[in-house]
């Protein structure tokens, strides 16, 4: 797409840090890190979010992910990593081109909102577990 950033960081036109590239992905540093060493995964074929993510570059991408994750780890001695992934604006998407966080984590940082725990009335979490199945497609 002509006039995403992440197309162009993706595929060379605009530099960038880059910890890895191969046929299908760059990974780079993103350039707010929530911690240095911060890694984010761009497919070098434009999509704006998982939702329209082709299957064959999804399937390459968690293996990439864990590499990338092992690596990070050696790299900073950070004590935990969290892979994160926002699709839309609710989510805290921002750049709509999919891109996925590899987030070098330390002990009591609290840098990311734990989200609430919630319950479920009897009965409900089959029903709804049961909505989303009939979903699949
Ligand atoms: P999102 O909120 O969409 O999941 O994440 C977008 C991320 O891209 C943010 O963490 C932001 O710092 C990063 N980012 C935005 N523009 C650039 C850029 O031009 N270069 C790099 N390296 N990262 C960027
Ligand atoms: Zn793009």
């Amino acid at each position: 797409m002509d006039n995403c950033i992440f197309c162009k960081i993706a595929n060379g036109i605009i530099p960038s840090a880059t910890v890895y590239e191969d046929d299908d992905f760059r990974a780079i540093l993103d350039i707010a890190p929530a911690h240095k060493g911060h890694i984010i995964v761009l497919p070098k074929s434009h999509t704006d979010n998982l939702y329209s993510l082709d299957d064959e570059v999804a399937a390459k991408a968690l293996p990439l992910v864990k590499r990338l994750a092992k690596a990070l780890k050696a790299a900073t001695g950070c004590d935990g990593i969290n892979i994160l992934q926002n699709n839309e604006p609710a989510a805290g998407q921002t750049v709509f081109h999919l891109h996925i966080h590899i987030v070098p984590r330390y002990e009591g940082d609290g840098i990311l909102p734990v989200w609430p725990q919630g319950s479920y009335a009897d009965g409900e979490a089959a029903a709804l577990a049961a909505e989303i199945a009939s979903k699949l497609d």
